[in-house]
């Protein structure tokens, strides 16, 4: 008789999607191990915020917390668009060459227990419900096989978990209860935005927020530092770790090991993937799992899939549609930021509290489809210390170098922008056929083209971005960072989008692979569409909250992995 394996679920990869499943299979009472190829990070230890030298850098890296990624050509800069290059006072043009180039090392997600969570700002954001209806709509894109109605109540779970500060209303984003939490107040930038943002007649509002506004399941409140991205030392900040993570250990049925990193998943003649195989301190291991789901992130997951092919599967995993990798989205985004002589303590705050909604709908460009919001996000631009000051913003040596950051310091002002990314041919992830880890294992290959859309709404985000600080009081721009330059990850996805059709898709509406019967991917890899520049941390938590849900059976019944026992009913948070 075969042993029944010790784990009713593996979930591969802890980050916004692989530990809000994990949460939910735990939570209905199954026993679950959480593969995690990075280490687990001790936010109090780790994060040097206390410490003299806490500007020096960004969130701290720690052994393996760090993925190797190998880009190709991301496209050539076309000289008459020249308006959109990247620039700041202090280095003049950061690309000279005639290519887009990647900002700073390219890909800035973080291998550990709370995955790319652990880095993020914290916006916490819903989709415009048109914007998952890009093809119906408007002719272009995909559609979501589900609509916003049938998402909502996975929103409204998530939102109170993880405890997100948010206004009363968001427009078109309707809600059927209230945000856990009240907004945060503005911060002094914010404020001048708000002020300009009225008198040119767009409508700015505070953001949602994943940072805790007033005491929240024994976490604090934020205390407004403004580093969220540095990693937030108070645990205050949803990341998964001290949300999703941590409940689920509390219920007593999560196993995580950190440092593990999954090359292998072994497939059995009926379709089921039966086993994964992972190293962790340099020793191969193999786990049997009657239910597999793949959380590794955007570019990690399509590499695992396609890393495994074999006689069966020559195309690799969940791959008989040849979907998977393809329809990568990057991040568009731009900021423009100008020096302000009547502003004070513009580096105070928290990052991003205030938001403009008003052309994030996908007709709301005027003759471009796919929308845009704008954000404050002088602190997201990192300038919240003098040493950000003096590398961006103040050019010189010595004592005029000091003298000018004495003067210009917390007196920028900085609107951000994030737009749609449709997808394109030009645009995917592959394996790196030279290239490979120290387990070899090819390195996963980002290939990333802006198409004329992304150009065109890039330019509308530079040009409202420059109308807004002008109006706000600004007299001289001192940086502006965009995509038509640079390539930036922070909103990767699509990589192996959902949807009903098996030849077109890699999953179905509930993440559930069309070709493999107990494998579901829960993370941003199955996003159809980007959204108009809404942060998808929640949405990739929402949908795999809903996907443990078919998972375990709750939406129809029957458990979808044979060997699951009894399921428990979920109960509110
Ligand atoms: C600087 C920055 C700021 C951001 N700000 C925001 C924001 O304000 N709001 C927002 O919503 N989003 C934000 N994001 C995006 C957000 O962090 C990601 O969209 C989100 O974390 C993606 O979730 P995921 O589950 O797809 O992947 P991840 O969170 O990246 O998790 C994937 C996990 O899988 C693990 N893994 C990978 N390969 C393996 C393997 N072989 N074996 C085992 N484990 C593996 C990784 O270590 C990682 O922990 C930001 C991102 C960055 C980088
Ligand atoms: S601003 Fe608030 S959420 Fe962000 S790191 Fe500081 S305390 Fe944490």
């Amino acid at each position: 008789m075969a042993l029944r394996p010790r784990y009713d679920a593996v979930v591969i990869g802890s980050g916004a999607g692989g530990s809000a499943a994990a949460w939910r299979l735990c939570e209905r009472g199954l026993k679950v191990l959480l593969l995690e190829a990075g280490p687990r990070f001790e936010p109090s230890k780790d994060y040097r915020l206390h410490l003299p030298d806490w500007e020096r850098q960004g969130l701290p890296a720690r052994p393996g917390s760090q993925a190797r990624i190998s880009f190709a050509e991301f496209g050539r800069l076309d000289p008459s668009e020249r308006e959109l290059r990247s620039w700041n006072a202090v280095s003049g043009p950061l690309v000279r060459g005639e290519a887009r180039e990647t900002m700073g090392p390219g890909y800035w997600h973080v291998l550990g227990v709370g995955g790319s969570t652990l880095g993020f700002v914290g916006e916490a954001h819903r989709l415009h419900p048109q914007a998952m209806k890009m093809h119906t709509r408007f002719a272009t894109g995909c559609d979501w096989p589900l609509s916003y109605a049938e998402l909502e109540p996975y929103y409204d779970l998530c939102e109170r978990l993880i405890g997100v500060a948010g206004p009363a209303a968001q427009g078109a984003r309707w809600r059927s209860s209230p945000f856990p939490m009240p907004a945060h107040p503005f911060s002094p930038s914010a404020r001048r935005l708000v002020a300009a943002g009225r008198s040119l007649g767009m409508a700015w509002e505070a953001n949602s927020r994943a940072a805790l506004s007033a005491v929240h399941d024994g976490r604090p409140a934020c205390n407004y530092c403004g580093n969220c991205s540095r990693g937030c030392p108070i645990g205050d900040k949803g990341s998964a770790d001290v949300t999703f993570i941590r409940k689920a250990e509390r219920s007593g049925r999560l196993t995580i090991r950190a440092d593990s990193r999954v090359v292998r998943m072994h497939a059995a003649r009926d379709g089921r993937i039966a086993s994964v195989e992972y190293i962790a301190r340099k020793a191969s291991h193999r786990v049997e799992t009657p239910l597999l789901v793949l959380a590794a992130g955007a570019v990690q997951t399509p590499r695992i899939l396609l890393a495994n092919r074999n006689r069966d599967h020559p195309r690799g995993l969940a791959n008989a549609s040849g979907q998977v990798g393809r329809n990568f989205m990057e991040t568009l985004f731009w900021s423009s930021t100008g020096f302000h002589p009547d502003l004070a303590n513009s580096h105070v705050g928290l990052p991003s509290d205030a938001i403009c909604w008003d052309f994030n709908g996908p007709d709301a460009i005027p003759g471009v489809v796919g929308g845009c919001r704008f954000n404050s996000a002088v602190q997201e631009i990192g300038l919240v210390g003098p040493i950000a000051y003096a590398s961006q913003v103040v050019k010189g040596f010595g004592a005029s170098l000091k003298e000018g950051v004495r003067n210009r310091f917390g007196r920028c002002l900085t609107v951000g922008a994030m737009g749609e990314f449709l997808p394109n041919e030009a645009t995917f992830v592959d394996l790196d056929p030279d290239e490979q880890d120290e387990f070899g294992m090819p390195l996963p290959r980002i290939h990333s083209h802006l198409g004329p859309q992304e150009v065109r709404r890039l330019r509308f985000m530079a040009t409202q971005a420059r109308r807004l600080l002008k109006e706000a009081g600004v007299t001289e721009l001192v940086a502006e960072y965009g995509a038509w330059d640079l390539f930036s990850a922070t909103h990767v996805c699509g990589t192996c989008r959902m949807g009903e059709s098996g030849s077109r898709s890699v999953v179905d509406a509930h993440g559930r692979s069309h070709d493999h019967p107990n494998l579901y991917i829960t993370d941003a890899s199955v996003f159809p569409s980007t959204g108009g520049g809404e942060s998808p941390s929640l949405t990739i938590e929402a949908l795999a909250v809903r996907a443990a849900d078919d998972m375990t059976g709750a939406r129809r019944g029957r458990a979808v992995a044979q060997g699951i026992g009894a399921v428990a009913p979920a109960r509110r948070v």
